[in-house]
């Protein structure tokens, strides 16, 4: 399951943006998803992993869930 907020932790509160993109890196040619990111941490998100790993992707999320909840509420 794809967590409901963002996975920074700023002043040691988490941010409770909805997340926007799926974060994952590849280590000896496997991808780990290893978090999720709101569009305002993206940046930051990147920075941080640059430093760390070769390989970072931004899956950008679509609110499939909302998108059906959506709808099928406009068929009541
Ligand atoms: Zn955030």
């Amino acid at each position: 399951m794809i967590p409901k907020h963002c996975s920074i932790i700023n002043n040691k509160r988490n941010c409770l943006n909805v997340p926007s993109y799926i974060v994952s890196v590849k280590v000896d040619n496997e991808d780990y998803m290893i978090g999720v990111v709101c569009s305002i941490h993206k940046d930051i998100m990147e920075k941080l992993l640059k430093v760390k790993y070769v390989s970072v992707d931004f899956e950008p999320l679509h609110y499939i869930a909302t998108k059906c909840a959506l709808e099928s509420m406009n068929k009541v």
